[in-house]
Parts: structure tokens; sequence; C-alpha cells
């Protein structure tokens, strides 16, 4: 791109994707070997903010130690006639796709938890100042997003200053979050979707609705309706729901239809609020991923920040591994940290009911959302080492999936008596266990499409679990 002459790198999309492997680094900026890292943007009022404003707090690129990786912040305030608070969050995800532009810089995830990474070919080519990297961000957001009429951006490395703006940040995030909470997704007629991610995950669309925050953590429902306004041909973009196809799994034919073409076809339905069957797509950004474990029938949620192994034996990345990528991959499912304090949050799987591990650092934000009777019962990596100890913990406290495997174990019987009363098996028994101990009368009756004819018989009827009656 021509406006980057002075960069001594290259500037462009074909950069974003890029991967910068540990060999080829030459410093780490935030990422999981540090405690404090975010990126926050402002919006402040006109005169207030010093227009092409670059600064430094702390060390320069150049004078980082090879190898090392160190706290950082991106913070960047803007102004703007038509800017409004609700902005920040949108204009904030775009560190995201602009700094990915850069040849030789890497940007992954979001908020607290960015991971940025220099290539040693850039810092060799020259890219050796936090400067360069403020001039790309600057022009791209004046030329993108032209509302944006004035932007200072202040790079921060000081590990004091880092810890003491991270504060700010997470109680920016968290006031955002919650003025988000509260509709509900029926009482809206669109939903958006955000392709951003589709560089790294070519298949991969969010679609974000009041009740199923992106994947990120980082983009309402309201900042969906803020950016598809002021940018409507951009990544983020509105979504006519259509029919709703089914309430309980949060499946709408507008949502099918958007996400089969955005994928150019390789999905063809989502349904939002479950992670088996047709669950959301993962890209690469999501903040925790789900994971089933068979052993119990449950499901456990593991967290980018959490450094241990889950219950299973497996680390986040093996997790995240399984279901990155734009696919959808069943009982495995990336998600948000607001979307667990969602009434949404996997319906259809039971919700809190079916979620049997927890690390005890999540369990801990988002306590306040988990239902009463339930906080106690869920394990977490301070309880329990193992599935063998999970079980047992979970027997031991009555949990809820403890009725799933007794509903299996010991289905209760029904009699049918008269031909009569067995056309054809209702839906909720799709799943019966029949027992025909002898062949000395007439019934007929159609289970799962093959026609059954027997003299006696008795069903033998799966008991439903509370949450999917629910259901
Ligand atoms: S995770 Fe989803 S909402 Fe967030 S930037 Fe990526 S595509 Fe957009």
């Amino acid at each position: 791109m021509s406006m980057f002459t002075d960069i001594p790198v290259d500037v462009g999309v074909i950069y974003e994707g890029e991967r910068i492997r540990k060999k080829d680094l030459y410093v780490e900026l935030g990422g999981p070997n540090v405690e404090y890292k975010f990126e926050l943007v402002k919006v402040r009022e006109i005169g207030q903010v010093e227009d092409g404003k670059i600064q430094i707090i702390g060390p320069d690129l150049k004078d980082l130690q090879e190898g090392g990786s160190y706290p950082f912040g991106i913070f960047i305030e803007v102004a703007g006639k038509e800017l409004e608070e609700s902005l920040e969050g949108v204009i904030e995800r775009r560190i995201h796709e602009y700094s990915n532009y850069i040849e030789g810089f890497m940007h992954l995830n979001q908020r607290y938890d960015i991971w940025c990474r220099l290539s040693k070919k850039s810092f060799q080519k020259g890219f050796n100042s936090f400067i360069y990297l403020g001039k790309v961000l600057e022009r791209l957001y004046k030329s993108e997003l032209p509302i944006i009429e004035a932007i200072q951006i202040t790079f921060i490395t000081d590990p004091e200053k880092v810890k003491e703006m991270h504060k700010i940040a997470l109680e920016t995030y968290n006031a955002r979050d919650a003025k988000a909470r509260g509709l509900k997704d029926e009482e809206v007629d669109c939903f958006y979707g955000c392709l951003l991610c589709q560089s790294f995950a070519p298949t991969h669309v969010c679609i974000i609705t009041p009740q199923r925050y992106s994947n990120c953590g980082s983009i309402s429902w309201f900042d969906g309706r803020a950016a598809s306004r002021v940018d409507p041909k951009g990544s983020i973009y509105r979504i006519e729901k259509g029919e709703c196809l089914d309430p309980i799994a949060g499946e709408y034919s507008g949502v099918n239809e958007t996400v089969q073409k955005k994928s150019l076809g390789a999905i063809k339905r989502v349904q939002l609020y479950t992670a088996f069957g047709n669950p959301h797509t993962s890209c690469g950004c999501f903040e925790a991923a789900a994971f089933y474990i068979p052993e119990v029938d449950g499901l456990g949620i593991i967290d980018r920040g959490f450094k241990g192994v889950a219950v299973n034996g497996l680390p986040f990345s093996t997790i995240a591994d399984s279901t990155a990528g734009g696919r959808q991959v069943d009982g495995f499912h990336g998600l948000s940290i607001e979307y667990m304090r969602s009434p949404k949050f996997l319906q259809k799987d039971g919700g809190w009911n079916r979620i049997v591990w927890l690390p005890s650092s999540l369990k801990e934000r988002v306590k306040d959302f988990i239902p009463k009777d339930l906080v106690d019962k869920i394990a977490t990596d301070q309880d329990v080492k193992n599935v063998e100890e999970l079980k047992a913990f979970l027997e031991k406290k009555g949990h809820p999936v403890v009725q799933r495997w007794k509903a299996v174990a010991a289905p209760p019987v029904i009699e049918v008596k008269r031909k009569e009363e067995v056309k054809e098996l209702p839906k909720e028994v799709s799943e019966a266990v029949l027992q025909i101990p002898s062949v000395t009368g007439g019934f007929e009756f159609v289970l799962e499409g093959v026609k059954i004819h027997a003299k006696k018989l008795i069903i033998k009827r799966r008991v439903q679990s509370s949450e999917e009656k629910g259901s």
C-alpha cells in the first residue's frame, strides 16, 4: 500500500493470517508467558486527542532483548463528531485486523489476552520501533473508518504501567459486557455476523446475538449493531433472523443462509446453543472451549488462561486445536466467557446442569451466574485430577449428570396393552429400548422407521432428564 512507503516492511492484507513460529520470533509481546497485557480503545471528546501522537511508555522494540516475552499494552484514544462510546469495542477489535496486515507481525486474541510476535526478519529489515506499528494503525484507522477524526496511540511495555492500565482495561470490559446483558434473542429482529477471523479460519462465521456473545468475547450484539451502522459493508454485518427452526437449539433459517453463503457452502447449519450436532464454528480466538467427557456424559470448560491440564489430561492448546479452524466438531466448542453468563448457555445440552468441570480461576469469574445449587457440585482442578476422581466427586455431590447415568441404566417399564394404543411411537420415545418377551398376540408399530410386529410387548423408555424436558 502506497501510504506505507516510510514503513520498513510491507503492509497489506496478504500478511493477514501469517503465523510466526518460535524459532522465527524476535520478541513476543503479551502471550501466555506474561501475566499482564491488554488492548483498549477509548472514545474521547474532540480536543482531548492529539491527532497522530504516538508515544511509548517503557522500552521500545529495539531495547527489548531478543527472544524475550514482555508485558504489553496498546492504548488507543479516538475522537470524532459521530463517535460514541458504544463503538469502542468494535474499534478495539480492529487492532487485530490492522496489525496483522504488517509483514512479520502477528496479533492473536483480544482484550486482556493479546499475544503479539515480531519476526526476526522484519526486525532486521528495520521494524525496530513501536512508532512504525503506531503509524500503520493510525493510517488504517483513519482511511477505513473516516468517522475517526483524531487518534493517538500509546504503547506500554513498562511492567508497572501495564499492570496499572490492565486493571482499568478489565473494568472497562466488564462495564461494556454488563451493558449488553438483559436483552433476549427473541426480542430482536436481527443478529450480526463477523468475518474478521476468516483470515485464520476461512469457513468461520461468528453469529453474534444478544445472548450469544462472540467467541472472542469482545463483540456484543450492541457492538455488532454499532459497527454495521458505521460500516455496513464491513466485516461485521446485519443478519435477518428468518424463521426460528428450533428455539432450544437456537437454529434460525437466516443464520443458516448466511453461514452457508459466507463459508462458501462448507457449513450448512448452525445451532447456537449446543456443543453437539451442528454447533457454532470455532475460529482460533475463542476465550474458552467446552469439551465432552464421555465417561461422565458431561461437559468440561477450559479457558485460555489456564496453564494446567484439564481433567481429561489435555491442555487448552490441544483441546483448542480439536475445534479451531472454522470447523464444527461434535462435543468440542469454542466460546466466550460472557456466553457462560447467558441464560442460553449450552441450553440444548442442559446448560449448567451438564457442566462438570472448570478451572477454579474460571469458576470464580463466572460463579455468580452458576445456579446456586450447582456451584459446589461442579468440580475444579483443585478438587479432582482425573476422570475417575471426577466421577466419584459428581456422585458424592449429587450432580445432575448422575441422574442421566441412572436414567440410562434403569429405564422404567411402560406396558402397552392394546394394539390400538400403539400406532406409532411418539417422538420423545424414539430412543426406546424394546423387549418383546413372547409372540402370542398382535401388536404393530413403527420404531425409528422400522415396522415391528409383536404379540405382546413391553417398552422400556429412557427417562428424560429435567433439562431435556425443559427443552
Ligand atoms: S472471534 Fe468472531 S466476533 Fe471475534 S473477531 Fe473473530 S470472527 Fe469476529
